[in-house]
């Protein structure tokens, strides 16, 4: 991944400077609009970044301590930890193997009593099938972790339009801010508290204060709340990757094509591709090695990095890390496929053909049994 940044972005941060409004501000209203507009619902909450707009919309759903939610393992660890945060338990539940998303099955076979909340996961950028999620999930309400997915379509329409779905503007994702996130819903009522609690619950914002010029206004502070907010710089830079977003998105599907032309000669290897329900907007591009490739993964990112190749591991697993040493879960068969048997190959906006060649060459030739 490279941020796809430029002179326009530092003209925007530049000119957010001079005016002399680098909190949240007028800036982050507009980004709010335009991006809420891009993805389809009525609202957006900016926020710092998309672990808070986590932690906010599993809060605002009613989150806490005796409740699971069901989030998936195979994911950033800021889905699980959101769930921590608000003193519930996070319940891993598998995906499936070929989009790397929680399913209605993986999701029914975890789902209990206690279960507040469903996080559906669009990994990687790839939609997971929701619809099939909800009918699941009866009456328990689903959270959208969108964090990669800016620029994917579910059912011919932007991911997360109209649902509660909850953003990431990391350098990792395609739209960047630096750090940020976003969330957003079509429910007036849970947009106004999302914005009240993201800013230490108060009943007026600093900014309709400041444009409240000629009256005082007192604010109040309606319940505890945090200090989660985007600042105008930040947003300044959103407005203008926000513009830059459908061009990229092209190009990435564009070069998400190409490699699976030149991956289709390679055996052993399963290339990440749209589902049947939607597109993906290929943030990671990973491919899966076959149980039958005689090598190791990390063999094979090694061998690449030889190369120069700067490909990565794949998508983590929570359950495997130290910070959820001893945290029960069911078996996550797929989930421990996935990540331990594929890698994310480069892609970005500066990448060749020439690139592309020589990437599915090595990676050809890492495939093949070692000879001694
Ligand atoms: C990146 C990511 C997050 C965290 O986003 P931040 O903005 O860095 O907090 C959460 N969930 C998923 C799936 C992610 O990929």
């Amino acid at each position: 991944m490279r941020p796809f940044l430029g002179e326009e972005e530092a003209e925007a941060v530049a000119e957010a400077v001079r005016s002399g409004w680098v909190a949240q501000g007028p800036r982050v209203a507009e980004f709010e609009q335009a991006f809420a507009a891009h993805t389809g619902s009525a609202h957006g909450v900016a926020v710092s970044s998309c672990t808070t707009a986590l932690h906010l919309g599993l809060y605002v759903l009613g989150v806490g301590p005796g409740d699971e939610v069901v989030v998936p393992s195979f994911s950033f660890i800021a889905s699980a930890n959101a769930v921590r945060y608000c003193g519930a338990t996070p319940v891993f539940a598998d995906v499936d193997v070929v989009t790397g998303n929680l399913t209605a099955e993986t999701v029914a076979a975890v789902l209990s009593t206690r279960t507040k909340v469903v996080m559906a996961v669009h990994q990687g950028g790839l939609p997971a099938d929701v619809d099939a999620i909800r009918a699941a999930c009866g009456d328990i309400p689903v959270l959208e972790d969108a964090a990669c997915a800016a620029g994917a379509t579910y059912r011919d329409r932007p991911v997360g339009a109209g649902a509660l779905a909850a953003w990431s503007f990391h350098p990792r994702k395609l739209l960047t801010t630096g750090e940020g996130g976003m969330i957003t819903t079509d429910d007036a009522d849970l947009a106004a508290r999302l914005r009240r609690l993201r800013e230490h619950g108060m009943s007026v914002s600093a900014a309709d204060r400041h444009a409240a010029a000629g009256k005082a206004i007192v604010e109040q502070y309606l319940e505890t709340g945090f200090n989660y907010r985007m600042t105008d710089i930040q947003a300044a830079i959103g407005l203008v990757q926000l513009r830059k977003l459908p061009a990229l998105v092209e190009q990435r599907r564009a070069l998400a094509a190409r490699y699976h032309e030149l991956l289709a000669k390679v055996p052993g290897v399963r290339a990440v591709r749209d589902p049947a329900y939607g597109t993906t907007n290929f943030q990671a591009f990973w491919v899966l090695l076959d149980d039958d490739v005689p090598v190791e993964r990390n063999d094979v990112l090694t061998r690449l990095a030889a190369e120069g190749i700067s490909a990565r591991r794949g998508i983590m697993a929570s359950h495997l890390e130290p910070a959820y040493a001893g945290h029960p879960h069911v078996a996550l068969p797929s989930t421990e496929r996935l990540t331990n048997r594929s890698l994310i190959l480069p892609l970005h906006h500066e990448l060749t053909d020439a690139d592309q060649v020589r990437i599915v060459d090595v990676l050809a030739a890492a495939l093949e049994p070692a000879t001694v």
